[in-house]
């Protein structure tokens, strides 16, 4: 079945999407390798890459992650230099973010992949173009989201912020996961340690938000753990009625 996939947005900015985003792409390639998976990764747009700047950025280390499937421009076919949201990063340089190519450069991956991971930019009512929110691109894809949040306090509040107000506008939420951008050092007797508050908010999300997985991606990790089936996940989530219990 072609065409499925996963859009992996945020809390915010900064959240640790990528580190997410590449982690789930090695696991479904190392996973795939057998069975010939072919996996897709779209970025719609990415602001705070510089023309000829491509290496490093979210945009080639998804296309590294992935084997470097198609070209760079399929994988993100808009990007902007300055480091600001996209529609005034794209202002900076008198262009305009295209919104309509937001949705059909997806078209590049539907018939060559059997699963498509996309990294949406900021959070996920962040714009991406002047008249398209992150909510908006991944409601028209009828992608189901990977919430990410990073480890650290608050995550609860945050997390559940972004989960029930994707439920409100209909989109379904495959999986969360936490990303420790930083250390998450200290004892785990110590309830007030990076370690045990990131322990503590994924166990205390995965009860309340229950049957959906909350997992985690520690520091400079690269992979999920526990990691899940993100096909079936993909796939599934995609089948399943709109889910209207409030979390
Ligand atoms: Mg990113």
């Amino acid at each position: 079945m072609a065409g499925s996939g996963l859009f992996v947005t945020g809390t915010d900015t900064d959240v640790g999407k990528t580190a997410v985003a590449v982690a789930l792409v090695r696991g479904l390639m190392r996973d795939g390798l057998r069975s010939g998976l072919r996996v897709g990764v779209y970025k719609p747009v990415a602001s705070g890459v510089p023309p000829g700047g491509a290496a490093g950025s979210d945009v080639a280390r998804l296309w590294e992650a992935a084997g470097r499937p198609l070209s760079m421009e399929a994988v993100c076919p808009q990007m902007f230099s300055a480091m600001i949201s996209p529609p005034r990063s794209a202002r900076a340089e008198g262009r305009r973010v295209d919104d309509a190519l937001l949705r059909s450069g997806f078209d590049a991956w539907r018939d060559v992949s059997d699963i498509v991971i996309v990294e949406g930019a900021g959070g996920l009512f962040s714009p991406l173009g002047d008249a398209t929110l992150n909510i908006d691109l991944a409601r028209d894809l009828d992608l189901p989201l990977v919430v990410v949040d990073a480890a650290r306090l608050g995550a609860i509040g945050r997390t559940l912020a972004v989960v029930r107000a994707a439920r409100a506008e209909g989109l379904r939420v495959a999986a969360v996961v936490l990303s420790q951008s930083e250390p998450c050092g200290g004892s785990r007797d110590d309830p007030a340690s990076p370690m045990t508050i990131a322990r503590e908010s994924a166990s205390d999300l995965a009860d309340r938000l229950r049957p959906v997985p909350v997992t985690m991606l520690a520091h400079h990790a690269t992979a999920i753990e526990p990691d899940l089936d993100w096909l079936t996940l993909a796939r599934s989530a995609a089948q399943r009625a709109v889910d209207t219990t409030p979390p």
